[in-house]
């Protein structure tokens, strides 16, 4: 068969879906330049390929414009075409960044952390999926001889995420039936969300062409394990050198960075509706589920909103490197430009609010009395999407600015809501493995 080389011009959207236009691989340069033709009522396509609403309707016109330092060329020698496309930026016709692009919307946050405080967020995923190739190993939770059973997927998998300059650090089999966890190395807050973007379509990409697949879903197995994806993140300068450690401070966390985190804490519920923004993602979201149920800062609590998480205890030796916290409230269900802007901009006001964070919980939440909840201001989480995004409207301005994205977010994501409403658990946890 004769093939000619194609590109995608494409952009991850509300529904956390990579979507865009192709064009012909000499175009290139055109492209680059002038972008593709988009369409402001494509946010609102919702994960399973309808349009409940939309406040846009069949009107107006937009450019997606890929990004050259956001390129990804795979190719898999298995004899089929090599993986190839670009993340881009959508803008209007006069070419300012469209209200509701969630690059754009994380690009402003880097920005304003970086004019207004001087600070950059370096930041690295952890994904966890469910690799349908296989049959369950019982009892293989990270396990040998259940990775083995994978075959040669996580070889192909890191060659993979090498080629398309992802830096993977581990891959592994996690405790779930047939689950797998996928990380990378830290990289700055925007090229850490494109390389989310990237890993996940990657992993698609390789199931696919193996003929099995993936689920980055929250819930694949109801009942067992959740796929959690766990933003890891420090605090540093402009210049790299990092800011979020200080030996004599409580719990060991600098000022700027007790700050950042209160907002974080402040602002969480909130948080939830755009970082948790399926109906599925309140399945995981659960106690006693290795995710997170609570707003609390947890020293090395897997079960915490923030966990602090240092890399290193040696005396003696410099852990300011290694002094990173984790976000665990978030799951494959959600543009990771989403995350990491939401998560910069409660930082950022947190950092206006110049509040230290409340003290970490040590032995969990569990043995602690009201009083010192109350103290900590430890609260719920949404336990469902719709409690999630009362929570983000009535966060008003804090987390989405601009009044026509967050129009259309709660519209697009109220509509999913209706989508699946009176869906059993079951049915629920298999409509979106299938999109996810
Ligand atoms: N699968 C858990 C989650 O849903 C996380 C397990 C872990 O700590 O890696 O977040
Ligand atoms: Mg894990």
């Amino acid at each position: 068969m004769k093939r000619h080389p194609f590109i995608m011009a494409v952009c991850s959207d509300f529904a956390g879906q990579v979507r865009g236009k192709g064009f012909p691989a000499e175009d290139l340069a055109d492209r680059l330049a002038k972008g593709v033709g988009w369409t402001p009522t494509n946010v609102m396509i919702n994960c399973f390929g309808a349009i409940p609403a939309t406040p846009f309707g069949p009107r107006g016109d937009l450019i997606l414009l890929p990004d050259p330092a956001a390129e990804l060329k795979v190719d898999f020698e298995d004899g089929g075409v090599p993986e190839h496309f670009f993340i881009g930026d959508i803008l209007d016709m006069a070419r300012a960044p469209w209200s509701c692009c969630t690059r754009s919307y994380l690009k402003q946050a880097v920005e304003r952390l970086s004019a207004e405080f001087g600070l950059r967020l370096r930041v690295a995923f952890e994904h966890e999926f469910f690799h349908g190739g296989v049959a369950e190993r019982p009892g293989g939770a990270y396990g040998l001889d259940a990775i083995r059973r994978a075959g040669d997927f996580p070889h192909a998998l890191i060659a993979a995420m090498k080629a398309a300059g992802l830096e993977p650090e581990t891959v592994l089999p996690e405790y779930g039936p047939c689950q797998i966890e996928a990380t990378m190395r830290p990289a700055l807050a925007l090229q850490a969300a494109d390389r989310a973007v990237m890993l996940r379509q990657v992993t698609q990409a390789l199931a696919f062409r193996q003929g099995s697949w993936v689920s980055f879903s929250p819930v694949v197995t109801p009942g067992i394990v959740g796929n959690g994806v766990h933003v890891h993140f420090s605090l540093e300068d402009e210049a790299g050198k990092p800011l979020s450690h200080d030996g004599d401070a409580p719990d060991g966390i600098s000022d700027i960075a007790s700050r950042f985190i209160a907002g974080i804490l402040d602002l969480g519920p909130a948080l939830c509706g755009l970082t948790a923004p399926s109906v599925l993602s309140y399945e995981r979201l659960k106690p006693n589920s290795w995710s997170t149920n609570l707003t609390n800062l947890g020293w090395r609590d897997r079960e915490a909103f923030v966990r602090i998480c240092p890399v290193s205890d040696v005396p003696g030796e410099d852990v300011s490197r290694g002094f990173n916290f984790e976000y665990r409230a978030a799951d494959g269900a959600a543009s990771p430009y989403l995350v990491l802007g939401a998560l910069i901009r409660a930082g950022l006001a947190g950092l206006e609010a110049d509040e230290p964070a409340p003290p970490a919980t040590l032995d969990g939440p569990d043995v602690l009395s009201a009083e010192e909840w109350a103290l900590r201001g430890i609260r719920p989480l949404p336990s469902s999407l719709s409690e999630a995004l009362e929570a983000l409207e009535a966060a008003g301005e804090a987390l989405i600015e601009n009044s026509e994205m967050r129009i259309a977010y709660l519209m697009h994501k109220r509509g999913e809501i209706a989508a699946v409403d009176g869906l059993d658990l079951a049915a629920l946890a298999a409509r979106y493995a299938r999109v996810y």
